[in-house]
């Protein structure tokens, strides 16, 4: 398989079970968070004593769950630690992809509770549920969720070749799949549909789900999905995309790198069509 399995050691439930023979601690400064490396120079989360070492104030702590017999805890620090810190999107190439999601967790449920500390409804201070991932307001009873947003990415194919486009962000020869948000009362379908047309004013049809990829940046869930070409001339949405174009598949640009949802679409491809990947 082209993308990762799904991590079937992580459970998420909202209080300790069992035994936990160790803590994980994904410790963060507003959107940076601190770095341990493991013999191999490789980010690791903190560990209890060095948690303590640490002497800063924690201006919250979440239980995210257990990897396997680890608890693992998402921590909001107060004030900037003289430590190594890095942003997660650093970081993001460098880990793995189990790793990164649960640093992901981290970052979105820290985000979610400094963004809720009062009710958007009446303006009352909020109180964090004990019995699921929300805040609770202590005047008008309103909950808010920890907020995911689905959006869609998609390979569009068409006889060995594949559209790929260039975002207004993306550095200079980086080609990459078409991707948008799903709107308010909108299915995926539609979204696969309208996004495409939008962009690049062409027809898509045979949609095929493969893999998802969490996106804490700040709360995106990425659906990847394959298309295949149904028709229309390439014409470009010129605010988002700069330039956008058929490639075959033996003859591709530069793509994203292994971590990538976009690239595991791709990859996905090239080996439904034979070709051999290193
Ligand atoms: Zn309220």
């Amino acid at each position: 398989m082209i993308w990762p399995e799904a991590n079937i050691g992580f459970s998420s439930p909202l209080r300790v079970h069992g035994e936990a023979l160790e803590n994980w601690f994904f410790v963060f400064f507003a959107d940076s968070i601190v770095v341990r490396r493991d013999a191999s120079s490789n980010f690791r989360a903190i560990g209890d004593a060095e948690l303590k070492a640490l002497a800063v104030d924690e201006e919250g702590r979440f239980f995210m769950g257990m990897q396997g017999s680890t608890a693992c805890y998402a921590v909001n620090l107060s004030t900037e630690p003289d430590q190594e810190m890095s942003t997660l999107r650093d970081l993001f190439g460098s880990i793995s992809v189990d790793l990164f999601n649960l640093a992901g967790r981290a970052l979105q449920t820290l985000d979610w509770d400094r963004t809720h500390r009062f009710c958007g409804k009446c303006g009352g201070q909020m109180r964090v549920s004990e019995s699921d991932r929300s805040s609770r307001c202590d005047t008008c009873q309103l909950s808010f969720y920890a907020r995911i947003s689905p959006s869609i990415i998609v390979l569009v194919h068409h006889d060995r070749k594949v559209l790929l486009a260039r975002n207004h962000r993306f550095p200079i020869g980086l080609f990459s799949t078409l991707a948008g948000f799903v709107e308010p009362g909108e299915s995926v379908e539609g979204t696969l549909s309208r996004e495409v047309r939008e962009e690049v004013g062409v027809e898509i049809s045979d949609f095929r789900y493969c893999c998802s990829q969490p996106w804490p940046f700040p709360n995106s869930l990425m659906l990847g999905f394959q298309a295949r070409y149904n028709g229309g001339e390439i014409r470009l949405q010129e605010e988002e995309i700069a330039e956008a174009a058929w490639f075959d598949i033996e003859a591709l640009p530069v793509i994203p790198g292994k971590h990538a949802i976009s690239r595991w679409l791709i990859d996905d491809y090239l080996r439904q069509q034979g070709v051999w990947l290193s």
